[in-house]
């Protein structure tokens, strides 16, 4: 439970303390600059460089909030739930994400999903640059090494059915942050279910039964095609094989391996 502590006393009795005010700060805080993101909304005209050019202001009766196209998958590579609020709750690590499910499937929503969180930091998936202002991030409280609890994968599911009906996030959008950033990050780790995700209509697998790999098939352009970086091939290699093959990250190509390939190619 979140904000609860153990107290321990005489070393007979135990109980649940709940301290609701472990985030009153970081709250208030999120409050202000929500705020001065709401006012900077309201502005007229909006004193951004394309409305300075303009010769009037004119506003719109037809609009709507931006919204996100992809969804970040993340494992935090640290050893607690609570560990992760506190380090999204304090300025100075300059991180955080939409979401942060823990092992026991508890859902902490941590940003509005109109907003840009900093989860994806310099990254490429096809022409996009930016992702942290096209995508919701996801994180899941894992050390690294270990599998994803099903409970939380569970609950993981669940975010994604609403993310996906609410946004209308295309099916291929669905990846993790190894994908976007093959060079620096290796997360989330080799025991997520991404093929159970793709069965639920989040991001793809591949089923390579019929596939005959045609003459000259070029590897690395489809990998750039899926959205790779494929600027060093051996880490978009590796990333691709985290996703896609998980038992094994040799960054090497098999035939088996390109088949997939050309299998994922043909549905991005
Ligand atoms: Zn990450």
């Amino acid at each position: 439970m979140m904000g609860c502590k153990t107290f321990f006393f005489t070393g007979l009795i135990a109980f649940w303390g709940c301290s609701p005010n472990l985030y009153k700060e970081a709250n208030r805080s999120y409050k202000q600059q929500a705020k001065a993101f709401a006012n900077e909304l309201k502005k007229q005209p909006a004193d951004i460089d394309s409305a300075m050019m303009a010769s009037q202001w004119v506003g719109t009766t037809n609009f709507g909030m931006r919204k996100p196209n992809f969804v970040i998958i993340h494992h935090t590579a640290q050893a607690a739930c609570d560990t992760t609020l506190k380090t999204f709750t304090l300025p100075r690590t300059q991180v955080s994400a939409h979401y942060v499910i823990c092992k026991d499937g508890t859902i902490n929503h941590m940003l509005n999903d109109y907003l840009r969180a900093w989860h994806a930091g310099s990254g490429k998936w096809g022409n996009v640059t930016d992702i942290n202002s096209v995508s919701i991030g996801i994180e899941l409280d894992n050390n690294g090494f270990e599998p994803f609890t099903e409970i939380q994968i569970n609950s993981l599911l669940q975010v994604l059915k609403k993310l996906k009906k609410d946004n209308n996030i295309p099916t291929a959008n669905f990846i993790g942050h190894a994908d976007i950033a093959p060079k620096r990050k290796v997360d989330p780790n080799k025991y997520f279910p991404w093929q159970q995700l793709a069965a639920n209509g989040f991001g793809y697998w591949h089923d390579t039964v019929n596939v005959k790999l045609p003459e000259n098939f070029d590897a690395m352009q489809a990998l750039r095609i899926i959205g790779y970086d494929t600027k060093d091939s051996i880490a978009a290699i590796r990333a691709f094989k985290l996703h896609f093959v998980q038992q094994d990250t040799e960054a090497k190509l098999t035939d088996a391996d390109k088949k997939i390939i050309y299998d994922l190619y043909r549905k991005y």
